[in-house]
């Protein structure tokens, strides 16, 4: 793991993305009578399975309520694409909405990948029915008459098939979630430092203000907290997941830059969190400088002359 170590015997691997855990240390949990099956390196915490489980709940609690992202009385749509963050978010956000006063949907975006996105669809129908929750889902077919795999394939420059994807999507979760007051994504730390570093060598400064958390009513519960945890979370939780990845996945630099910071939590723990609080108060000061105006072709918000769905769309039309 690169943030913390998983006590087990034999040692655990949940996946390779995630990195290797380790062999049982006989721990005590720092906060109850039982052994713990995790440590956190960068806090030096052992934790057991309940006590894992809460300090997960209680975080995303202590990140809603800091932020100020969800209020008594809320439609929340979480958009839910069937991996392990978004499912994780929803079983969280289930155990803390009776006590937090808001209601719960999940959307799900078809992007029309091609064996793929059936096995997410199916995955999140059955979890929703057996938690009773209310489902939907939109697809790029429906929304923009097109699918992800027709737009790749009159793609005529370098974009790359994440960036093309993640815009047409970003809007399609807006469209899914019409109504609700509140739209959570999963986005969790690693996510958010990936980002800003893509953006940053992208050039891309005005994207860096999306970084921003709890400015609009698209939230993130997930930001303060490692992909890895929330991995463990989903394992030691029986939420099923998506096992296949996207084709595209490898296609960017994402992969490449999820290694380098994987490799530099190894060596200095907590890093990431550091970054993180860096990277949220830059994110602040970039979307407080914002001009916010309407794309000229299809109205919608934006903070370019034509959107940045509508440049997509030109440019694979
Ligand atoms: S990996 Fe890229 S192409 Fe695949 S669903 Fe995610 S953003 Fe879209
Ligand atoms: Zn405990
Ligand atoms: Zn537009």
């Amino acid at each position: 793991m690169d943030s913390g170590e998983l006590h087990t015997n034999p040692p655990l691997r949940i996946n390779s993305i995630y990195g290797a855990c380790y062999d049982i240390h006989g721990v005590d949990c720092h906060r109850c009578e039982n052994k713990a099956i995790y440590t956190r390196r960068y806090s030096g915490e052992s934790l057991c399975r309940d006590c894992f489980s809460l300090s997960i709940v209680r975080k995303t609690a202590k990140t809603i309520s800091r932020y100020n992202m969800i209020k008594r009385g809320d439609d929340v749509a979480i958009a839910v694409s069937g991996g392990k963050d978004s499912l994780s978010l929803l079983h969280v956000l289930n155990n803390l909405s009776t006590k937090g006063g808001y209601t719960i949907r999940a959307v799900t975006i078809d992007e029309g990948i091609p064996g793929y996105r059936e096995e997410a669809l199916e995955i999140v129908d059955k979890y929703c029915k057996g938690m009773g929750i209310q489902y939907s889902v939109l697809s790029y077919k429906q929304m923009y008459d097109t699918t992800l795999q027709e737009r790749l394939e009159k793609r005529t420059d370098s974009t790359s098939s994440c960036s093309l994807c993640g815009v047409l999507r970003r809007q399609a979760i807006e469209q899914a979630a019409a109504g609700a007051d509140v739209v959570a994504t999963a986005h969790n730390m690693d996510d958010y430092i990936q980002t800003f570093l893509i953006n940053t060598m992208s050039g891309d400064v005005s994207r860096i203000g999306r970084n921003a958390v709890g400015t609009s009513r698209r939230v993130q519960p997930f930001c303060n907290i490692y992909e890895s945890e929330i991995v463990f979370y989903a394992f030691i939780n029986d939420i099923p997941f998506q096992s296949e990845p996207c084709p595209h996945m490898d296609e960017g630099i994402r992969t490449s830059v999820r290694e380098f910071l994987n490799e530099l939590e190894e060596k200095h723990s907590g890093i990431k969190n550091n970054m993180n609080k860096s990277i949220q108060k830059i994110a602040g000061f970039v979307q407080d400088a914002k001009v916010r105006r309407t794309c000229r072709i299809c109205g919608r918000q934006s903070t370019t002359d034509v959107c940045s769905v509508c440049r997509v769309l030109e440019r694979t039309a």
